[in-house]
């Protein structure tokens, strides 16, 4: 099969868009559902992690929750999602 040019007559060494189309089309084939999904995973990651870390209402059973100091706002401290700081006194929960 392989002789000096592909079936479009280019030769190997050269360039030939109509190989790169059609192995294009292949990888979009094998691979296009799984990079859409990819994508849409690291999307949602990037959204998630351009939201605010401050200013978030608690509420807890339904109710706004308060810290003890009164204050009804609160950030995630860098590097701990987990956890809630109070943004007026800096009182950690979760
Ligand atoms: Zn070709
Ligand atoms: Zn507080």
């Amino acid at each position: 099969m392989l002789g000096e040019a592909c079936r479009h007559g280019v030769k190997w060494s050269d360039h030939c868009p109509q190989c790169e189309l059609v192995s294009a089309r292949e990888t979009v084939a094998h691979w296009g559902e799984a990079v859409d999904r990819a994508r849409s995973v690291i999307d949602a990651a990037n959204i998630a992690a351009a939201e605010p870390a401050g200013n978030i209402l608690l509420k807890v059973a339904g109710k706004p929750f308060r810290c003890s100091c009164g204050c009804n706002v609160f950030h995630h401290p860098p590097n701990n999602s987990d956890v809630y700081a109070c943004n007026a006194c800096d009182l950690c929960y979760g």
